[in-house]
Parts: C-alpha cells; structure tokens; sequence
C-alpha cells in the first residue's frame, strides 16, 4: 500500500473516473433499455454516478455470450497451466491498480480506506492466487474395478454460472466465486450488489486487459429483483453462487425449482455466538477480540459475534472493557486513513439497526451504550459501536440479524447453558468459545453447530479453510479446494478392456 494522507485520497477520490457500464462480451455499455440506478457515497450521502440498470433481455444476451464461450471452448478447453496465467496476470494487474479499486470500493460502501487497501483488495488478488496455483494440482480418481475395466472420475465445469455477491465485502466474496468458477473452465456472470458495483467494474477492466476471453467472465449491474431475478430464474444458467441475506438465499432456491433446478451454492445470514467462560486469565484480549469480531466493518459481516454468552463471573469485567474498546472504534471519515471504522452503507440499513436498538428495549433489553448517530453534519450514516446488555434469547434482537454495530450480552452461569443458548438459533455459520480449560475448548467446538468455530480466537480465516454455514446460514462452502464442488460436475467414465 502507498502511504497517503486524507488530502492525498480526497484529491484521488476527486480525479478519479467512475466506472458505470455494465460489462458483457468484452466492452463496457449500457443497459439495453437505457436503465441506471444511483451509486451513493455512504459517507456523505451524495450521488456517485449513474449505473446501468441490467434488465431480463441484458440478462439474456449475457447468458448467451456465455454459453457460446463455453461451447467454443476458447476458456474451457485451456490448459489449466495457461488458465492459471491468465488469473495470475490479473491478480497482479489488481494488485498494481490496488489505490484505485480499493478508493472506490471505500467510495461506494463507507468502508475505511485503511481496510479496503489491506484487507479487501488484497483478499481478492489472495482468492484468485490461490485458486489460480490450485488449477494444475487438481488430479482426477480411477475407481478400482478389477483388470477388464477402467474407470476414470474427472471434474467437469458446469457450464455457465452466475454469482450473485453482496456490498459487505464486495471483492473478497467476488474472488470466492471467481477462483474457482472461472478457474475451473466455466464462463462467469458475476452480479454485484448495487451498493458496490464500481470497483466491480474496474476489476471487470482489468480481466480484459489480462486477456480473459470475451464472455468467460461478464459483469451484470443491476437491481437485485431484476438482473439478480433474472439470473436466477434463467433457463441457461447452470449454477448459481449466492452470497447474501437467507430471505435471497431461499428465493434463489425458489428460482430454481420453478425454472432449470440450476445448482444453488448458499452463503448466508448469522447471528454467531460468542463464548466466554469463567476460566479465562486474560480478558484484555478477549474484549479485543470481541470487539472487532462484532463492529469491525460497522458490525456489516455475516459472521460477525453478535451474541456474546458470558459467564456472570467475569461479565462487567469484560463489558468495562468493551466499552473503552467501542471508544477506540468509534466511526468517521472513511477517506481518513486513521479510521479504523467508516459509515454504514445506506440510509435504510441505519434506521433499521436504530428500530432493532429500539425494539430491544422495548422488550426489556437494557442500552449499555452506543447505537448513537454521529457525524450527521457529513450527511453520512454513521452509528456508534452499541452494547444491549439483559438479552434473553427468545427477543427479537437475539434472533435476528441486525447487520450493524450492534453486541447483544446474554448472561449464563455454565458452560452447558452457553453452549445451549448458542445453538438456539436459525443460523450456523460461526461460533466462538474462550476458556482456559482444554477438554471445554474441545467439548464445545463439538457441539456448537456452526460451519467455523474458533477455540480462543475469533475471525481467524485463511483462503484455505473452508467457510459456509449451517442450518439457514447456507449450503456448500466457499473458500479452499472444496469450493471446487458447487462449480464442478463429476464425471464417471467406464473403459473396457
Ligand atoms: P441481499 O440478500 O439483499 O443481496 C445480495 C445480492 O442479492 C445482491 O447482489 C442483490 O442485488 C441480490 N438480490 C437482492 N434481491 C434479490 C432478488 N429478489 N432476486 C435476486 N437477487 C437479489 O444481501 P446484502 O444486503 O447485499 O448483504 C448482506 C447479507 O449478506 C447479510 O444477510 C449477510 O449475513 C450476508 N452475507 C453472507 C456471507 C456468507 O459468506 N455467509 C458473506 C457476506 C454477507
């Protein structure tokens, strides 16, 4: 990352052209019917720029294109030696333009500029590295059958798929999808978020100057009820990677049992509990711990710790320490590389952690602090890290997903209790425990129903550990060599000899 001064990014920011065309068969252009929808700086709550509005027949000739890729085999039928070149000369081509994409993705979410240079824009040149350097190490299986036959078991692109992404971290997820879905053959249709189409859009560039074939990878701009409808319910599409909320989640499952039952791959919601026993020396790190694993980017991650379930014993010592925690994360200017915290991504998803900060009250929770709007003069959506103390886990705010700053505390006095509270949920994508003691860490990883759970830590990840949920949280996983599987056939051949 090149050091570089608020002054140094707002006069970037100012000179910075915005991309705004959707991206099919190699050019950039509008929606067919001329539609646009707005960008929004959430920081300050201006208009960014225009963007095409994808519609059904925008849809239509990106599929398309697609299929023809496919059936040309200009993509597929590489080598994956020569795929792999292809995804490593557009890794480096992001990594060399990381200011760019990383100041409007920061534009376009109210995500730090501190974040999306270290963290995000890196977790998406990381995605495609992996998966690039993975394409040739892939071998197929022979089944044993006995001397007069032989049967070979190869992996198969499916053909066209479509990801559909989220605006929370619109480049890292994108890479999830990309890595494996392009890697292994097929032609790509990803979808942002309408939040986060920009650096989308850029990233989309850079694959053409890369070389990526015309049609192998597309981006669809568009409303979520339109071009991700569209995606869904279409004839041609063979799979779908979704990564949203589980209300999406479950349509995309419906838009394949009323069209093609395309391949559904789920990323979803959570409500992740957050452990922590009596049996705990060091309570500076855990609050540390718990902190970021709950506010880090505005509390807008799907495994984010919502739920602390805290042992009576050390629970004010721990929430004491929160509290100075939630002062050292407080939000501002995302431009400002100091801030570690920016603004939340829109309007409506500020009034609706402020209704849930609300409605937990009015069922008998009790505000510790935070879950203040600050920074109003900006015009920006910027809230306070907030602690609801007194939660019990049958309300509202212990059930569902908020989706910003906001820790919900439910106290208990053993560790069963904990462990009983924790799996009283719809989700199951992440879980945490803190204990000094071993077999507890061991008992609990076991019983905790959560696609990761993490023993004395909290948001451990790595390109290479699997990531998916549980229960409603999702189906399938994104992430290491498994992710191979929702974009992949099997396929058996039988040879006699
Ligand atoms: P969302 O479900 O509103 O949107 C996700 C994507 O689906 C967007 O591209 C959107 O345009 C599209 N979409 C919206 N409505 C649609 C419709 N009717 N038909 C087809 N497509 C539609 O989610 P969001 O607000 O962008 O993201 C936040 C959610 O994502 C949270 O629930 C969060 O937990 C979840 N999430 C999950 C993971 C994971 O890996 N499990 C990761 C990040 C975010």
């Amino acid at each position: 990352m090149t050091e570089r001064s608020l002054t140094d990014w707002q006069q970037l920011a100012s000179s910075l052209s915005l991309p705004h065309q959707a991206y099919l068969g190699g050019q950039f252009c509008d929606a067919a019917g001329g539609a646009t929808f707005t960008a929004e700086n959430p920081a300050t709550g201006e208009s960014l720029v225009a963007v095409a509005a994808c519609q059904a027949e925008d849809v239509d000739r990106a599929v398309t294109i697609a299929r023809d890729t496919f059936n040309a085999g200009t993509w597929r039928d590489l080598p994956p030696t020569e795929r792999k070149a292809y995804l490593l000369r557009w890794a480096q081509l992001i990594e060399q333009h990381t200011d760019e994409i990383a100041l409007l993705e920061t534009l376009e979410t109210g995500k730090p500029i501190s974040q999306t240079t270290s963290v995000d824009i890196p977790g998406l040149i990381g995605g495609l590295r992996y998966y690039a350097e993975a394409l040739d190490k892939l071998y197929g299986e022979t089944a044993p059958n006995g001397p007069s036959s032989v049967c070979m078991i190869d992996r198969e692109p499916v053909g066209v798929v479509a990801a559909v992404v989220p605006w929370n971290y619109p480049l890292i997820i994108a890479g999830w999808k990309i890595g494996p879905a392009l890697g292994a053959g097929n032609s790509l249709i990803l979808k942002p978020a309408e939040q986060s189409s920009l650096a989308t859009l850029k990233v989309a560039a850079l694959a053409a100057e890369a070389g990526i074939p015309d049609g192998a990878f597309q981006v669809v701009t568009g409303l979520g009820h339109e071009a991700g409808e569209a995606l869904g319910r279409h004839m041609d599409v063979d799979a779908v990677g979704f990564t949203g909320s589980t209300e999406i989640g479950k349509r995309f499952l419906a838009y394949s049992a009323e069209s093609n039952m395309k391949r559904v791959g789920l990323e979803c919601g959570g409500k992740s509990p957050h452990i922590v026993t009596r049996d705990v020396e060091d309570l500076d790190k855990i609050a540390m711990y718990v902190a970021y694993g709950v506010w880090y980017n505005q509390g807008q991650t799907c495994h984010a710790g919502t739920r602390l379930i805290v042992d009576r014993e050390v629970k004010e010592a721990l929430l004491e320490r929160l509290e100075s925690w939630a002062d050292k994360l407080a939000p501002g200017d995302p431009l400002d590389p100091a801030n570690q915290i920016g603004a939340m991504i829109e309007q409506p998803q500020l009034e609706k952690v402020q209704h849930y900060l609300a409605e937990g009250q009015r069922e008998g929770a009790r505000l510790r602090f935070g879950g203040e709007r600050v920074h109003r003069d900006s015009g920006g959506y910027y809230l306070t890290p907030a602690v609801l103390d007194d939660v019990s886990n049958d309300m509202r705010v212990a059930r569902e997903e908020i989706f910003g700053p906001v820790l919900v505390v439910l106290t208990v006095d053993s560790l069963d209790e904990a462990i009983t509270i924790a799996n009283d949920t719809d989700y199951g994508l992440g879980a945490a425990i803190w204990t000094d003691k071993l077999s507890d860490g061991h008992r609990a990883a076991k019983a905790l129903r959560a696609g990761t759970v993490w023993v004395n830590c909290y948001d451990h990840t790595s390109i290479n550990a699997p990531f998916g949920g549980f229960k409603q949280s999702g189906q399938g996983r994104d992430k290491s060599l498994h992710a191979f599987d929702k974009y992949t056939e099997l396929k058996t051949t039988w040879i006699e000899i």
